[in-house]
């Protein structure tokens, strides 16, 4: 079991849930976070801090989102680890207006 990022954070990166992981699981793609699986614990305390929901347990994953377990486990091998708060993404506030949030 691992928990994943989802596309909701993309393009946004607002980083409120790298703080909160006690294993420093979280990796800074470009666009976007992803979670290492062989680092993240599943201790699940990530997932209320997204403001946008995109961080999701594996087994809580919609079937459409499913590609994401992969997504995040190879993604998470070519970026390096981020541990702090991050500036969000220009743009990042249009972004999480347009997803409802
Ligand atoms: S809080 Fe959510 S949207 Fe922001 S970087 Fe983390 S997973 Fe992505
Ligand atoms: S579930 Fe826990 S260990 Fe895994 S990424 Fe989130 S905060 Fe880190």
């Amino acid at each position: 079991m691992t928990t994943v990022v989802t596309d909701n954070c993309l393009k946004c990166r607002f980083t409120e849930c790298v703080t909160s992981c006690p294993v420093s699981a979280f990796r800074a793609g470009p666009e976007m976070l992803y979670i290492d699986s062989e680092t993240c614990i599943d201790c699940g305390a990530c997932v209320p801090k997204c403001p946008v929901q995109a961080i999701y347990e594996d087994l809580d994953l919609p079937e459409d989102m499913l590609q994401w377990i992969d997504i995040n486990a190879s993604e998470a091998k070519l970026w390096p680890k981020i541990t702090a708060k991050d500036v969000p993404l220009e743009g990042a506030l249009d972004r999480k207006q347009s997803l409802g949030f």
